[in-house]
């Protein structure tokens, strides 16, 4: 049995309600009690860990990221995986969805194993833990496809799901398609079935179509802000990469008044060149440049640099809201979005993965199953 461990702060954000001078005790990097330090006697020989002025928020989540500090989630050489999930909890990220880019089969289905493998042995490495797999293509749309590699997409088919589902051994729990691509419908229905978080995107859908994808399962949109059923549709939550430069400001005010601060989620889309000097940088296959932490393609953007600390602290001052209800989308609702058991929320039986935040939400400290890193 490990030691129980007890975190205390000037104030603790669940992120559904706000705790004053919390103490949280983590027992086998679980919470097992948290509740106002006023009047709480520890238990003899219980660590008191104090964050003073900070706050205590839960640790991020991240179901669309391709990479950071120069790696890359589909690259071969995978030596430099824990240097990008220390990376990651360094900024807050405790839980990641490594999210595939489209490529060849044979690379998809390689790489679709190898991330397989770091779920399964993602234990002990310390970092950012990663969750399941987000496959964003190859079900995509030709005329939105983005940077995605028009010769590389398929049309989407039960069959063809299946094996990337079986490279994958069933860690799929993201995927992004198109809904009016023939066989969609099927392809998101079976997806639902077995837990998987269908997301609407890179997609030419009509509305007909929009809503024919969330009649089968879709509950979530990517890069979307062109349907109003994404706005409309209380039963779909979008996500939103506030970098500044895939969607204006005024426009993340815009989506978190429309769609109310439980149902927007903060993605990165971040590439290798997250937290790297400008240069060329590698998203799957497909070169990109950076520039002034710009990333692009050919003109198009191809993802971004983008670390969630900032995507929090951007849409503080783009949508104006207070630390709670910007952690909520980095956090509780992303965690629901893709069905985290005991993630995203702080509260007894919860999994002690952690933030520790400045007014301004900077992190200070990260905490990982009950582990303060160093
Ligand atoms: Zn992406």
């Amino acid at each position: 049995m490990a030691p129980m461990i007890a975190f205390t702060a000037e104030s603790l954000s669940t992120p559904i309600t706000t705790i004053a001078r919390p103490v949280l005790i983590v027992e086998d990097g679980t919470i097992v009690r948290l509740e106002s330090r006023h009047g709480v006697e520890l238990p003899s020989g219980v660590d008191l860990v104090s964050f003073n002025d900070c706050t205590i928020a839960p640790g991020f989540i991240d179901i669309h990221i391709h990479g950071s500090a120069g790696y890359d989630v589909m690259q071969a050489d995978q030596s430099a995986r824990s240097h990008f999930e220390h990376f990651l909890a360094r900024h807050g990220v405790t839980s990641y969805y490594p999210t595939t880019v489209t490529a060849p089969l044979d690379i998809t289905l390689t790489a679709l194993e190898r991330l397989a493998d770091a779920m399964e042995s993602a234990e002990g490495r310390g970092g950012g833990r990663p969750l399941g797999v987000h496959l964003e293509g190859p079900f995509l749309s030709h005329a939105r496809r983005g940077v995605h590699s028009p010769e590389d997409l398929l049309s989407p088919t039960i069959v063809m799901f299946d094996k990337f589902w079986q490279a994958a051994r069933g860690h799929i729990r993201v995927m992004t398609i198109a809904p009016e691509l023939d066989g969609a419908s099927d392809v998101i229905a079976e997806a639902t079935r077995r837990g998987v978080c269908v997301s609407i995107g890179h997609s030419d859908a009509t509305l007909e179509f929009a809503r024919r994808g969330v009649a089968v399962g879709a509950r979530h949109a990517t890069h979307t802000f062109i349907l109003g059923e994404v706005l409309t549709n209380e039963n779909v939550t979008a996500d939103v990469i506030a970098d500044g430069f895939h969607v204006a400001p005024t426009v993340i005010d815009l989506l978190f008044k429309a769609k109310g601060p439980d149902n927007i989620v903060l993605i990165t889309d971040a590439i290798s060149a997250a937290g790297m000097p400008d240069g060329n940088y590698k998203l799957g296959l497909l070169e990109v440049d950076v520039q002034g932490g710009k990333c692009v393609r050919d003109g198009r953007l191809a993802g971004s640099a983008l670390i969630m600390d900032r995507a929090v602290q951007n849409v503080m001052n783009f949508a104006k809201c207070d630390l709670q209800h910007a952690l909520r989308a980095a956090t509780a609702n992303p965690a629901r979005v893709v069905g985290a058991q005991k993630k995203g929320v702080l509260e007894p039986g919860a999994d002690a993965d952690f933030v520790v935040l400045t007014a301004e939400g900077e992190v200070r400290a990260t905490v990982i199953n009950g582990t303060l890193l160093q």
